[in-house]
């Protein structure tokens, strides 16, 4: 049975800087239950190793979602007319002790997975992810590793920092495949770059079997035969989709911790989110993004853009699926 739909707040009748700010100007819910997708921020960045500011994203990605209209430009997806969609709110995750936040995340989208909603999440540092693909996970284990879609200029596959530390916002995706929650054969990276710590500093990754499409692969390759490999790639397997906004140049994304010049564009994103039509995705979300190291929102706003791409891609596929 179809779930009741939610609409965002019209503009065009209470202007977009007017009133409670949410996710898209959706209701603000106290449950994901009745939900096909869940709005949700997880605002903690305690596994960041460079400049802070991570844990103030959702709520200044939500303030600059307002100024997102309902119906995709290009597909002319209506997502609220195919999927109940609201905002949850943000996850309770204290700021002091990393052990216990990530417990708290990955309890917060296990009560998300079993209310029967997607998670669609804003972070928080990428070290958020890892519990959140535990959740997914566990929550049907019949189900195998996952494959991963990571747009990102770092592979976060590190392994341990400040000593003999395994949990930062580089190493995730490590742990992720350590634990069995994702199949390193089905993961993809794009847009890797940047000064490294040593020549060799993507081998354990590429050795797993991970594809890497570095920023010079992708500069030359273009969008649509990236996301052509990704599709042939992920098959009709579940698969997490990430975008850590320092993917993007940081002339145009500069509200981001670990800022690596000569990234892909907003309207290369935008072109490679499209092209994840088809994916069976199973859970998604946007990460990195710091608004105190922000210029005017424009890196907020990135992140809000990039959550409508997910979420209409989220509703084309599930019309596709019937
Ligand atoms: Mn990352
Ligand atoms: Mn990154």
């Amino acid at each position: 049975m179809p779930k009741p739909l939610h609409e965002p707040v019209d503009a065009a009748l209470i202007p977009r800087f007017a009133g409670h700010a949410t996710f898209m100007r959706l209701p603000a819910v106290a449950s994901a239950e009745g939900l096909d997708v869940a709005l949700l921020g997880i605002p903690w960045d305690g596994g960041t190793t460079n400049r802070a500011g991570a844990r103030h994203g959702p709520r200044e990605v939500r303030n600059q979602s307002s100024l997102i209209r309902r119906v995709h430009p290009v597909t002319g997806i209506a997502p609220y007319e195919r999927l109940a969609v609201a905002d949850v709110g943000d996850l309770a995750v204290q700021p002091i002790d990393p052990a216990a936040a990530l417990r708290q995340i990955e309890e917060g989208i296990a009560r998300i997975c079993a209310q029967g909603a997607l998670p669609l999440s804003v972070g928080g540092d990428h070290l958020t992810t890892l519990p959140v693909l535990r959740a997914i996970r566990k929550a049907d284990p019949a189900r195998g590793p996952l494959g991963l879609v990571q747009f990102d200029a770092h592979s976060d596959t590190a392994d341990r920092y400040f000593g003999d530390n395994p949990y930062t916002h580089g190493t995730p995706f490590r742990r992720a495949i350590e634990e069995g929650v994702l199949d390193p054969r089905r993961m993809v990276q794009i847009g890797i770059r940047g000064s490294v710590y040593a020549p060799d500093e993507h081998q354990w990754a590429r050795d797993q079997g991970v594809r890497i499409i570095t920023i010079e692969e992708f500069a030359r390759r273009g969008p649509d035969a990236v996301m052509a490999e990704v599709r042939a790639l992920m098959a009709n397997a579940p698969a997490y989709v990430t975008f850590d906004i320092d993917g993007i140049d940081p002339s145009m994304a500069p509200g981001t911790g670990t800022p690596e010049i000569g990234g892909f564009t907003t309207r290369e994103a935008q072109a490679m989110l499209r092209g994840l039509a088809g994916l069976h995705i199973v859970g998604a979300d946007v990460v990195e993004v710091s608004p105190p190291f922000d210029i005017g929102g424009i890196t907020a706003l990135t992140g809000a853009t990039v959550l409508f791409e997910l979420l209409c891609v989220l509703a084309e596929n599930r019309a596709e699926a019937g």
